[in-house]
């Protein structure tokens, strides 16, 4: 039976990215049957609404999306799609494979981990207090009153880490290891500081852990994770941090394998998974057929695998692997220098991967 999956092309290069997607993953022979729908830029000038009702209609009835990136204009009213869907579906984990394939230039060669990112608390929960807001001078008060003085000219954020919130990402980061052959997962925090928010975490994180003593477990304090990945990268495995040290290692990673041409990601909750590329909608290169598709490429894959269409993804992956090695037909990103004459653009880079997968079969 075909996989319905909900399709948003997003804005910017996402329609360009989208279809070369949609290209490759027809072509490892899956059955997929497409739900396409806006979102982004182009419909909230057409509708006045970046994210339309048909569009998260779909999603929560498909279970299952693969998503273009979509801009968030700066000043503008609207919010961030990405946030929209995380909140509206609650997918609370994001998933971001970061591996070094040969022939990507790096000075990680040897980079191949997971980071596991709690998407719902932790300082992004938008809690926040403006300077000189009324809320900000209550707050300030009842703090006050608890013992703890802040300068009147502060603006407030808060984190919350909840124990259900640290559960269920932790054990997201074990089932994903388990799932995928990995042997280890790390969890990052700043426990010595933040010991009633961060150390939360990890005292949940070890109470999971000792559920799952078939892989391995250890903690690092996130500025000595940041240091050992860049010095030792080899080392780590399944990485699970809080929602805002994900976000940062998140983007480290990216960097550590080549780029964010190159980096997939998987956003994952109990009622719907969408799949997206780490970067975003870079626009300057919109309509040019020139930006790179293996990072929504390999986020197809991730869904592939999601979907329990395992020996496909394997094939899929391979082939992308396969033309990066190469070096011929790839964008100018993975060339030697940014205007190399024989880079080739989005669209040709698929038909290397199909070739590749066909050539394989
Ligand atoms: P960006 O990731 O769009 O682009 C930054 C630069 O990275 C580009 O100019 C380009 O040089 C390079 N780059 C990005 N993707 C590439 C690819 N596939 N191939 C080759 N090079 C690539 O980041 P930005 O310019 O900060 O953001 C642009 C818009 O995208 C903003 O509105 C932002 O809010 C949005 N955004 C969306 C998502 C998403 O939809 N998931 C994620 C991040 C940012």
């Amino acid at each position: 039976m075909a996989h319905e999956v909900t399709f948003i092309p997003g804005d910017g290069t996402g329609p360009e990215l989208a279809e070369a997607t949609r290209r490759v993953l027809e072509a490892t022979g899956v059955e997929l049957q497409w739900d396409e729908h806006p979102a982004g830029e182009d419909v909230y000038n057409a509708e006045g609404t970046p994210f339309p009702e048909r569009t998260l209609d779909s999603v929560k009835r498909t279970r299952v999306g693969i998503k273009g990136p979509t801009t968030t204009p700066v000043g503008s009213g609207f919010r961030s799609v990405n946030v929209l869907l995380r909140k509206e579906l609650d997918l609370y984990a994001c998933i971001r494979p970061c591996k070094a394939y040969e022939g990507v230039r790096t000075r990680f060669p040897e980079t191949d981990i997971v980071i596991v990112r709690e998407n719902t608390e932790d300082l992004y929960a938008g809690i926040e207090y403006e300077r000189g807001s009324d809320e900000n001078a209550q707050l300030r008060e009842f703090l006050g009153g608890l013992g703890a003085t802040i300068r009147d000219d502060a603006g407030i954020s808060i984190k919350p880490i909840s124990a259900f919130g640290s559960e269920r990402i932790v054990e997201a980061a074990f089932a994903y290891a388990r799932e995928n052959g990995r042997r280890k997962v790390t969890a990052a925090h700043k426990a010595n500081i933040m010991k009633f928010s961060d150390g939360l975490f990890l005292e949940i994180a070890r109470q999971v852990a000792e559920r799952h003593p078939d892989i391995e477990f250890e903690d690092r304090i996130i500025d000595n994770l940041c240091n050992q990945l860049v010095s030792r990268p080899e080392e780590y495995d399944v990485i699970v941090l809080p929602n805002l040290y994900g976000d940062i290692v998140s983007d480290l990673g990216a960097g550590m394998i080549g780029g964010l041409g190159l980096a997939p990601g998987g956003n994952i909750g109990t009622e719907a998974a969408m799949f997206e590329a780490t970067h975003g909608s870079a626009p300057k290169y919109k309509g040019q057929n020139k930006v790179n598709p293996t990072a929504l490429m390999l986020s197809g894959m991730l869904m592939l695998r999601h979907l329990g269409e395992r020996e496909a993804a394997d094939r899929l992956e391979r082939a992308i692997a396969e033309v990066i090695r190469k070096g011929e037909k790839v964008t100018y990103d993975l060339k030697p220098t940014r205007d190399d004459p024989t880079a080739v653009g989005t669209s040709q880079f698929a038909d290397a991967v199909i070739e590749e997968m066909n050539a394989a079969a």
